[in-house]
């Protein structure tokens, strides 16, 4: 039986998911997960408490980016949130492909895989034609094409998403953990000669105090940079002065996590049911084997009438969805969580602060994240998924500019890239939107705009990769190559993530998915696939690139290493050879490639990976690396490519 692309990977992965170094430093007992804590006192700046950032919101957006800055012992990080405690139930469901794989660079990828359903399949049901008051299944498609990602699709609670980045901040040196019950109330931020009189914290915020503990006090707190993860309604996207543009929030929906009972055939199906008078419902089967979540499309509502004044629960809820279901019974046991809400397409002009800045000011201080810079229809999945990768993509470039690796105006490029994400999910969701609420063609409905079901299953099967958040694609900037010399790496494709493939670890023959060494540690990676040369061949383009790269003082490697730090601390060279790893000798190998590191000068033997013959996956096919010249891949702390390169363009 030939398995599924993920699941051939993640019996890899599975393999290779707990593989991590440490005793590098030391030995020391103990969960290797758990960093030594950082000893730092607190900084005050006109006695009043100062970080470096702080993020405004604990949903998706701000724990991805809080764990994210978490990492470095350096970084002050402050995230403060309404709410008296963690997301318990509800909110977002579904986890895309990208998503996992960026779980994975975090670390906790297997305990998600392991608690989340799986979307291997989604199934369509229309009216039957015979007699279109009764619904039946026209369609069963695989979910995610082969190869897409060596990730599955799941669903999993947005709560215990936040629990898996909470525990990972705990864990970090810097043990970080959200102030609740404080509200951002207002934000300043000064610009121009004003920042003199700052000491580099430009940011001021003024936050009410919501606990029993200090009832209506207000604390101020300083901080270079500010980031609202907070929402819809964000109140920092109002102070940096920013306006969520679109459509209006006109449509109605109801969404219930059930346990149910029933004798409709797809109920562990993600599925879409479009009926013929009743209106839709959207099935997405949730962890643990019992519960289901239903989406169900409710009623327009009028220009500026909120959904609240419709008074809805969740018995209309459960009445739509057994209406929409005809013939099938639904006998619903328990509503585990139930809401309705409007939706909206709706994104702002820029997601920092660089148009209020008017000129005063180098580089932003100011960025909006997820929620608050767009808006949009939760039926394609992309809510929590989108914002944990705007997160992603700041995160590294406030570490890179507080640690002084990066000049400040890398930080522009957040806004660029990722508006043009959230564009894209704008324009995607609009016209998802639209087809997911016609009704199906044969229903020959006067009143509502039709659709013919195959048409709608075509655009779902067409946008699979965009809705797997594999399809994002920045454009050439500074941090971002144009593809001159693609045609080393085909399906490395300059601008998009790094699409991992199985290879083997030289040094202990054990195999693992190439992508997951690249962690979110704020590292850039060069990843060398070597020319055709024997791997002891001295004269080959590999070993005269890896000479270079380890002594030359204009080597990238060289020029970005802190003085008394490990050659690999800015940037990580990794090397992929074509042989087989019993015909790799690792002593004859490059020094570059087996780096000594740390207090005790340890040699670092993980850098080193070849073909995996043995199970026929072979990376330089699957990604189109040309073998006879090899190539040299930079990729970015966010697993994006940003420059394919010829193994002798070291000026380059
Ligand atoms: P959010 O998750 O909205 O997080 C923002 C956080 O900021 C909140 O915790 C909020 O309390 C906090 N905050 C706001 N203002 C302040 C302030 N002034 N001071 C301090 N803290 C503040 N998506 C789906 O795909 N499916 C769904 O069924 C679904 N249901 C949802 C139900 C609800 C009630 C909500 C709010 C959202 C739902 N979403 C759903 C959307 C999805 O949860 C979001 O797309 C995703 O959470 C976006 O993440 P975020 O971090 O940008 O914002």
């Amino acid at each position: 039986m030939r398995l599924p692309c993920h699941v051939q990977a993640m019996l890899v992965s599975n393999r290779e998911s707990r593989s991590m170094q440490f005793h590098l430093n030391g030995f020391r007992a103990g969960d290797p997960a758990i960093a030594l804590p950082r000893e730092a006192a607190p900084v005050l700046v006109d006695a009043v408490r100062a970080v470096d950032v702080l993020i405004v919101g604990c949903g998706p957006a701000g724990l991805t980016l809080a764990a994210q800055l978490a990492h470095f012992p350096e970084i002050t990080t402050a995230i403060v949130e309404q709410k008296a405690g963690p997301l318990m139930i509800g909110q977002a469901d579904g986890i895309a492909c990208r998503s996992v794989e960026m779980f994975e660079a975090f670390g906790f990828s297997e305990r998600v895989l392991k608690e989340a359903y799986w979307v291997n399949e989604t199934a369509f049901w229309n009216p039957d034609s015979a007699r279109p008051e009764f619904i039946v299944r026209s369609r069963r498609i695989q979910d995610t094409e082969d190869d897409l990602s060596e990730m599955p699709h799941v669903i999993l609670n947005q709560a215990r998403v936040h629990d898996f980045f909470l525990e990972l901040m705990a864990n970090s040196p810097t043990r970080l953990a959200p102030e609740y019950s404080r509200r951002l109330l207002g934000l300043d931020i000064a610009v121009g000669e004003d920042v003199e009189s700052t000491s580099g914290y430009p940011v001021t915020a003024r936050l009410a105090r919501l606990d029993d503990a200090q009832p209506g006090a207000v604390e101020t707190l300083k901080a270079r940079y500010v980031v609202g993860c907070d929402g819809a309604r964000s109140s920092v996207r109002e102070a940096l002065g920013g306006v969520l543009h679109g459509d209006s929030a006109n449509q109605a929906w109801g969404v219930m996590d059930v346990l149910a009972v029933s004798d409709f055939p797809d109920l562990r199906l993600k599925t879409v049911v479009h009926s013929a008078t009743q209106g839709n419902v959207l099935i997405i089967p949730r962890e643990g084997g019992y519960m289901v979540r239903m989406y169900i499309e409710l009623d327009k509502l009028d220009a500026h009438e909120r959904i609240a004044s419709r008074k809805l629960d969740a018995a209309h809820l459960i009445a739509a969805a057994q209406r929409i279901l005809h013939p099938y019974t639904l006998d619903v046991r328990q509503v585990a969580w139930w809401s309705v809400y409007e939706i909206g397409q709706r994104l702002c002009d820029r997601f920092d602060s660089a148009s209020s800045m008017r000129g005063q000011a180098p580089h932003p201080r100011g960025f909006i994240v997820g929620d608050a810079c767009h808006t949009h229809s939760p039926k394609a999945g992309q809510g929590m998924n989108v914002s944990m990768g705007d997160s992603f993509n700041l995160g590294w470039k406030l570490a890179a500019v507080l640690l002084g690796r990066c000049a400040p105006e890398v930080l522009l490029s957040y806004s660029d890239e990722r508006r043009a994400v959230a564009q894209e999910l704008i324009d995607f969701d609009r016209e998802f939107a639209r087809m997911f609420s016609a009704r199906p063609a044969q229903a020959a409905s006067t009143d509502h705009e039709t659709v013919e079901p195959a048409a709608f299953q075509q655009y779902f099967i067409k946008h699979g990769r965009f809705t797997a958040g594999t399809a994002v694609h920045y454009a050439p900037s500074p941090i971002t190559a144009a593809s001159a010399h693609q045609a080393l790496a085909r399906d490395l494709t300059v601008g998009m993530r790094f699409h991992s493939a199985p290879v083997i670890r030289v040094a202990d023959a054990r195999p693992l998915q190439l992508g997951h060494v690249m962690k979110a540690d704020g590292r850039w990676r060069l990843v060398l696939f070597a020319d055709g040369a024997a791997p002891d061949a001295t004269h080959s383009a590999m070993h005269a690139l890896c000479a270079y790269l380890h002594d030359s003082a204009h080597s990238p490697v060289r020029l970005y290493t802190p003085t008394a730090a490990d050659i690999d601390a800015v940037i990580d060279v990794r090397a992929v050879y074509q042989q087989a790893h019993r015909d790799i000798a690792l002593e004859h190998l490059p020094a570059l490639l087996l780096p000594h590191k740390g207090r005790l000068g340890l040699c670092d033997y993980e850098k080193v990976f070849c073909v995996d013959h043995k199970r026929g996956h072979d990376i330089f096919a699957l990604r189109g690396i040309d073998r006879r010249q090899g190539c040299m891949v930079v990729v970015r702390p966010d697993q994006y490519v940003a420059q394919v390169l010829p193994l002798h363009a070291h000026g380059e």
